[in-house]
C-alpha cells in the first residue's frame, strides 16, 4: 500500500496552520510537509517539514511533488475577497495559476487526492440571499468570487475528464483565534474579539445589520478533514460543495460578546467591503454535504463566542 504523503501549500495562513497541524496529528508529523512563500509561522516551527515554495513556480513545484513522493495535495494559496479587490489581475493571475499548476501535476503524476477551497463569493447579487442552494443562480461581482467560480469549473473539468479526484468546499466566513486572517471581508468578525479584549470599543467596516454565513475554524477543519476522508463514492459533487455553520450580523455578534464583556461598545463605517458583503448570500443551504458525506456543524454564536473570548484571554 502506497504511504500518505501530504504537501500543503499555502500552510501559513488563517487556515493552513490549523489545517496542517490537524495533518500531522492524523497523519503523522514527517508525512505532512507545510509549504508557503513566507516565513515558517512560528505556530509550526519544529512539529514537522517546512519547504520555502512559491506555488506558481510549477517546475518547482513539480520536483518538490516528485522528490517527496507526494500522494495528496491542499492547496490553500490564495489572494482573498479585499485583498483582490485592490488588484484584481494579480488575484486573478495567483488564484487561477496556483490551481492549474496543481490540477495538471496532481493528473500527470497520479495524486491521490486534491483540496482546493472555494468560497461564499460565488454568490453574487442575483442569487437567492436566504439558505442559498447548492445549484443557483451564480453571478460573481468580485475578481475573488469570479476566480473561484472559475476554478470550481476546473475542478469539476478534470475530476470528470482526467479522474483527479478533487475534492472542495465553499467555505464561509472563518473565524479562529490562533493564525491572523488574510485580509477577507468577514475579517470584522474576528478583529472584534481583539479589540473588544484590549480596547472594550470597535469600529466596524460593514454596516450593523449585514448577514454572513460563518463558520468556527475547528468547524472548517473538520469539515475539510471529513469530506477528504470520504469515501470517493459519496463525494459526489466534484466543482464545490456548500457548507454551512452559523449566521449573524455584527450587532447580533456585538451583543454576544456584550453578554461576557459589559462594557463593550461598537460603532459602525462601512467601507469598500460593504459593497462586498452586500453581493453575497446570508445563510447557506448545505443539504448535500450533509447527505453526501455527514456534515454536521458543532459550533453557533453561542458556543464561539464563549471558545473564542476563552482562547484569547490566555
Ligand atoms: P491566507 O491569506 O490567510 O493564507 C494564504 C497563504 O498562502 C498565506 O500564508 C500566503 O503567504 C500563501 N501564499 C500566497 N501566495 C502564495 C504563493 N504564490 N505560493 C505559496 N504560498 C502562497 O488565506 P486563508 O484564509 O488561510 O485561506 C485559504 C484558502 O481558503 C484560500 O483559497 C481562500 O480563498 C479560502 N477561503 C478562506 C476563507 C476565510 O474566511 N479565511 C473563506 C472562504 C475561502
Amino acid at each position: 500500500m502506497k504511504k500518505d504523503k501530504i504537501l500543503v501549500i499555502g500552510a501559513c495562513g488563517q487556515i493552513g496552520v490549523e489545517l496542517t497541524l490537524a495533518l500531522r496529528k492524523m497523519y503523522g508529523d514527517a508525512n505532512v510537509i507545510a509549504s508557503d512563500l513566507r516565513e515558517e509561522h512560528d505556530l509550526l516551527k519544529g512539529t514537522g517539514p517546512y519547504v520555502s515554495l512559491d506555488v506558481m513556480n510549477k517546475e518547482m513545484l513539480h520536483v518538490l511533488v516528485i522528490r517527496h513522493n507526494i500522494t495528496q495535495i491542499y492547496l490553500l494559496a490564495a489572494i482573498l475577497s479585499a485583498t483582490g479587490e485592490k488588484n484584481p489581475l494579480l488575484a486573478w493571475h495567483i488564484n487561477m495559476a496556483s490551481l492549474l499548476n496543481v490540477l495538471d501535476i496532481a493528473k500527470e503524476e497520479g495524486i491521490d487526492k486534491v483540496y482546493w477551497p472555494s468560497s461564499i463569493a460565488v454568490f453574487g447579487p442575483n442569487s437567492p440571499k436566504e439558505d442559498t442552494p447548492q445549484h443557483t443562480i451564480i453571478e460573481p461581482t468580485t475578481i475573488y468570487g469570479i476566480s473561484k467560480f472559475a476554478g470550481e469549473r476546473w475542478c469539476e473539468y478534470y475530476s470528470h475528464r482526467y479522474g483527479v479526484d478533487v475534492r472542495s468546499l465553499r467555505y464561509p466566513g472563518l473565524i479562529s483565534y490562533k493564525s491572523a486572517p488574510g485580509g477577507g471581508t468577514t475579517d470584522y468578525a474576528i478583529e472584534i474579539f481583539h479589540e473588544a479584549l484590549e480596547e472594550k470599543k470597535y469600529t466596524c467596516f460593514l454596516s450593523e445589520g449585514t448577514y454572513l454565513p460563518m463558520m468556527y475554524m475547528p468547524d472548517a477543519i473538520r469539515a475539510t478533514i471529513e469530506l477528504m476522508e470520504a469515501d470517493k463514492d459519496k463525494v459526489k459533487i466534484r466543482s464545490s460543495y456548500n457548507l454551512g455553520g452559523m449566521s449573524f450580523s455584527p450587532k447580533e455578534i456585538a451583543a454576544e460578546i456584550k453578554k461576557h464583556i459589559p462594557e463593550f461598545t461598537i460603532s459602525y463605517e462601512p467601507d469598500y467591503r460593504q459593497q462586498i458583503a452586500d453581493g453575497w448570500p446570508q445563510s447557506m443551504d448545505d443539504n448535500l454535504a450533509r447527505q453526501d458525506w455527514g456534515w454536521k456543524p458543532e459550533f453557533n454564536l453561542e458556543n464561539m463566542t464563549v471558545d473564542m473570548l476563552k482562547n484569547l484571554k490566555k
